[in-house]
């Protein structure tokens, strides 16, 4: 179906801006062009890359003009697609955008399919699929850290790990088929050593890529920080004064803040989510108690948990049952209201439950008084929790599957290798592990696998 068809799609958000972009791309698509564009001389005679003004009209009423446009031919095979390209910039206006495409249609265009230009580069091998899908991952980017990784991913970071890993099996596969086929004039097996040395170096190459599952997790859903704390202590009251916005209820009486509220800040480069939970405490109230529970359930999935307390107050029993709560987990200490008081056994009861390597931080939420020590603090911690992130970080649930199989198959090929199997066995798992990594390049899908992948993406991208 690739560059037969010339399809067409309003490139730019739908709706009022400084510009309407519209792509065409297809064998077709000059020809379709030309047939509703005005300008001074022909597109065909315009040079590839360079800018052309004239009017757009639909090929039925050419005294009509439907806007002012720039146009610019991309000639193939030196366009996104790899297909020549036509885009339209028009004036940003809704009306003008639709009559354009409409015009494109009735001039022999199709309409695209999501994420249709995209899957033409990757088919015309502009783009490998790792980096097609890295071009959602970066429309979609929250914080830097995704936007870099994402874009590191687009200029063939993560193709180059993949394709390495592939390398160093087929150089060991290569030998061994031609040992399975010709084994009578092949004068020695190839040698196990420099197998059993070249499988581990792959597998630790996997592992590599399989340890950034947090970091991935947190690039693409952003991080979950909770505040936890009895009643009254001054979580929403923080929550409201990290985000800098009005969000969450904030209410003199204890217990009012029921409902999980949530937050997106970005700290240390990733989106984070903050959770603001219901006051945590032993309660009758059934409508307060469904909140306890649903704080717990945060408190458990967060990636930090922050621990709210009240400096001017001694710790009571539900400050012990939060701690209890959190305890072992990624965590920091707040003592709020830090400008009404200091109680000392609070400080020692924030110091024992932040443990030796802990922080514990003094703030006013009302003030302000330490929170940008606590917004460095806690990007400090959430960068921890992310871990290391050199080298490409996968992000696609897709790829980590594809690359735990890989991973299997290399273990069985282990297996196979030490209890001296045959050839044949060997060759199938290593065939099998070349296979599962071709699937996050996409040198081995299926098209309904590439029509998953595409179909989230957008219209015109
Ligand atoms: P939550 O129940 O833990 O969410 O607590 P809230 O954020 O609703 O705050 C409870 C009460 O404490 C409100 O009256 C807040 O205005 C007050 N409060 C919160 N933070 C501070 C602070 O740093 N200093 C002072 N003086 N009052 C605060």
């Amino acid at each position: 179906m690739t560059g037969l068809d010339v399809i067409a799609a309003l490139a730019t958000p739908a709706g009022i801006g400084a510009l309407a972009v519209v792509r065409l791309s297809g064998a077709g698509a000059e020809a379709v062009a030309e047939r509703v564009f005005r300008g001074r001389g022909p597109l065909s005679a315009a040079p590839s890359h360079q800018l052309r003004r004239g009017v757009i009209v639909h090929p039925d009423r050419p005294d009509d003009p439907i806007d002012d446009v720039l146009a610019v031919v991309m000639r193939a095979p030196a366009s996104y697609t790899g297909e020549t390209v036509v885009e339209f910039s028009g004036h940003g206006s809704p009306e003008a955008a639709r009559n354009i495409v409409e015009a494109l249609i009735d001039a022999g265009a199709r309409p695209a399919a999501p994420g249709e230009f995209t899957r033409r580069a990757f088919l015309n091998g502009k783009v490998d699929l790792a980096q097609a899908e890295a071009v959602a991952e970066l429309v979609e980017a929250r914080g830097q850290r995704a936007r870099r990784n994402a874009l590191a991913q687009l200029q063939g970071g993560l193709s180059e790990q993949i394709g390495a890993l592939r390398r160093g099996l087929l150089d060991e596969l290569a030998p061994l088929e031609a040992f399975i086929d010709f084994g009578d004039d092949v004068p020695e097996p190839p040698g196990i050593r420099r197998m059993a040395a070249t499988i581990a170096e792959v597998r630790s190459g996997i592992d590599r890529l399989l340890g950034g599952r947090e970091r991935g997790r947190m690039m693409t859903h952003g991080a979950t920080v909770a505040l936890a704390g009895r009643p009254n202590v001054g979580k929403s009251s923080l929550l409201n004064a990290l985000a800098g916005q009005e969000r969450a209820l904030v209410h003199d009486a204890p217990g009012t803040t029921r409902d999980v509220i949530d937050v997106e800040i970005v700290l240390g480069g990733y989106a984070v989510r903050l959770v603001d939970t219901a006051g945590i405490r032993a309660t009758l109230d059934p409508v307060e108690s469904a909140g306890v529970e649903r704080a717990r359930r945060a408190v458990k999935e967060a990636d930090v948990a922050l621990l709210v307390l009240e400096a001017p107050e001694p710790p009571g029993e539900d400050d012990r049952l939060v701690a209890a709560l959190i305890e072992g987990r990624p965590m920091l200490v707040v003592r709020n209201k830090i400008d009404l008081g200091d109680d000392a056994t609070c400080r020692e009861f924030a110091a024992r439950v932040a443990g030796s390597d802990g922080a514990v931080l003094p703030v006013s939420a009302r003030r302000g008084d330490g929170l940008d020590d606590l917004v460095a603090r806690l990007s400090g911690r959430i960068t921890i929790v992310a871990g290391d992130d050199e080298g490409p970080t996968m992000t696609c649930l897709r790829h980590y599957e594809a690359l735990f199989r890989a991973r299997a198959a290399l273990e069985r090929a282990t297996g196979a290798l030490a209890t001296g199997a045959f050839a044949d066995m060997l060759a199938a798992e290593l065939r099998e592990s070349l296979s599962a990594l071709g699937e996050i390049t996409g040198q081995s899908v299926g098209p309904e696998i590439l029509d998953t992948i595409f179909s989230r993406f957008c219209i015109g991208k």
